[in-house]
């Protein structure tokens, strides 16, 4: 069976076919880290998550990158404003990189709690000043862009006529001047030569704290940039997938493809299949921080389990908009607690003789992946896994080597969607945490290989006091903090 993409620069499900055999590169954009990730934020990561997992689970190898960015992304979209991690930071009395440090500690313990799979690389804009003061020069070189006052623009026009702009969506440049959705409006120009052309370099106001040298300015870097540059440094001049919200589909992504192919003079397209995914909406709005009506996603996991979340994610398509409420994350929980009952109801069931489940679990395969290759559609492949679940609680007098089956294959599938089941095993999850809690849960290991269980034990009611329970099994030990 083919996996089935709709890619925005089409505008049409495609067929998904991997540049290099059986490697899939993936770039996301990730958080702008000046504040706590909401929970729209974490369902556009979680789809790109889900991909991640889905195209391993069929085979695939992946390098996945997903960006944080740490300056450069204005609280304006047409190049101005203040930018957003130097004015969180300001309103904190905080360093810009004190804050940024705080932030991703934050970020990436959410992203693990979350069952979110680490990414190969999660490039940060700050440190690639080098290589992206070379892209504005390489694209001044090729024609694209041109200095005024200190700050590089990027030549929209000139562009458009070569390659065509923005491409993204379907759309042109001249249906923007005319359409909705562009930035044209009577807005000042300053030193740009169209409203369409964006900042490459900004320079710096003398108070501005985040700056750089150049060959231009003391300045900073337009927010566009450093995904192109990231792109290309990681995943070459012709990667698989790019992703990110619908917000992106102008003007972050069309941007980017034209610095992509401005840097490198390419003549062919630098991104094949473009995804975006749909917003998390509040009472009908966007959930965003500038609006205010956002739930972060440290607030929910203090109510719910990270497992409620994701089968939340999972029960959205990636493309459609949904509203958030705590009645819908209920019904998420109603869902997970009927896939936790009918695994502990295989796990009770006496051995049968009956072996009428196997066609069940050979079905629910297929439907899963007749689902997932149909654009990821993943609220249709959670409600196969739910009418498996009724089927094998009708079928709990099946040998119990089905049974087993049954329960693998429901973790499995569940997995691919980020649901995470399985008993941890030996070790897992240990090296997610705090060094000094690893290392005393290593070491406690240690003894118990050794059969040294008093000092063992000891070692396991000092995690108790430092609020991490562990806990014992044949298939080595699982912790999880107590409180
Ligand atoms: P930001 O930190 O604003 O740059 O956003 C990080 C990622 O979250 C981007 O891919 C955005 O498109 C995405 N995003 C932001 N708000 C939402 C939302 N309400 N629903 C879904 N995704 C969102
Ligand atoms: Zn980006």
């Amino acid at each position: 069976m083919t996996l089935e993409l709709y890619n925005t620069l089409t505008n049409q499900k495609e067929e998904f076919e991997a540049t290099e055999d059986g490697l899939v590169r993936i770039y996301s954009c990730g958080q702008t880290i000046y504040d706590d990730m909401h929970v729209g934020n974490a369902k556009t990561y979680a789809a790109w998550d889900i991909l991640n997992r889905y195209l391993e689970w069929k085979g695939y190898d992946v390098f996945h990158v997903m960006n944080i960015t740490d300056v450069g992304h204005l609280t304006d979209d047409a190049d101005r404003g203040e930018d957003k991690v130097e004015k969180a930071a300001k309103e904190r009395s905080l360093e810009p990189m004190e804050l940024v440090t705080e932030q991703v500690r934050k970020w990436y313990r959410e992203m693990d709690e979350l069952n979110m799979k680490r990414h190969n690389v999660n490039p940060r804009a700050t440190g690639h000043m080098m290589e992206m003061i070379e892209a504005v020069e390489s694209i001044m070189e090729n024609g694209y862009a041109y200095e005024e006052n200190g700050s590089v623009y990027f030549d929209v026009e000139k562009f458009n006529k070569d390659h065509g702009y923005p491409k993204l969506g379907g759309r042109t440049l001249e249906a923007l001047e005319t359409g909705a959705g562009g930035r044209v409006s009577e807005k000042e120009l300053d030193e740009k030569r169209s409203p369409y052309d964006f900042a490459l370099w900004i320079k710096a106001d003398p108070e501005h704290i985040m700056k750089w040298h150049s060959p231009w300015s003391l300045g900073y870097p337009g927010w566009h940039l450093e995904c192109s540059v990231m792109g290309l440094k990681y995943l070459g001049e012709r990667f698989d997938i790019h992703s990110g919200g619908v917000d992106h589909i102008f003007p972050h992504h069309p941007n980017e493809r034209a610095q992509n192919i401005a840097i490198e003079d390419l003549d062919h397209e630098p991104v094949n299949y473009w995804l975006h995914s749909e917003h998390i909406t509040v009472e009908g709005e966007k959930m965003s921080k500038s609006k205010g009506n956002f739930y972060t996603v440290s607030e929910l996991l203090e109510k719910y389990e990270p497992e409620v979340i994701r089968t939340f994610f999972a029960s959205i398509h990636y493309r459609s908009q949904s509203d958030f409420s705590l009645e819908a994350l209920e019904e998420s929980e109603k869902k997970l607690k009927k896939f936790r009952t009918t695994l502990r109801n295989i796990e009770e069931a006496k051995d049968g003789d009956k072996n009428d489940l196997s066609e069940d679990i050979d079905r629910v395969k297929r439907e899963f992946e007749k689902a997932m290759d149909d654009d990821l559609n993943t609220p249709s492949s959670i409600s196969k896994l739910l009418g498996f679940c009724t089927r094998i609680n009708k079928k709990l007098d099946n040998k119990r080597s089905i049974l087993d089956r049954a329960k693998e294959t429901l973790i499995e599938l569940l997995n691919v969607l980020g649901i995470k089941m399985e008993k941890p095993t030996k070790g897992e999850k240990v090296r997610d945490i705090d060094p000094y809690i690893r290392l005393l849960l290593e070491v406690r290991e240690n003894l118990r290989d050794k059969k040294e269980y008093e000092l063992a034990d000891k070692i396991r009611d000092e995690l108790k006091g430092l609020g991490i329970q562990v806990e014992d099994s044949e298939e080595g030990f699982r912790w999880y903090s107590a409180d």
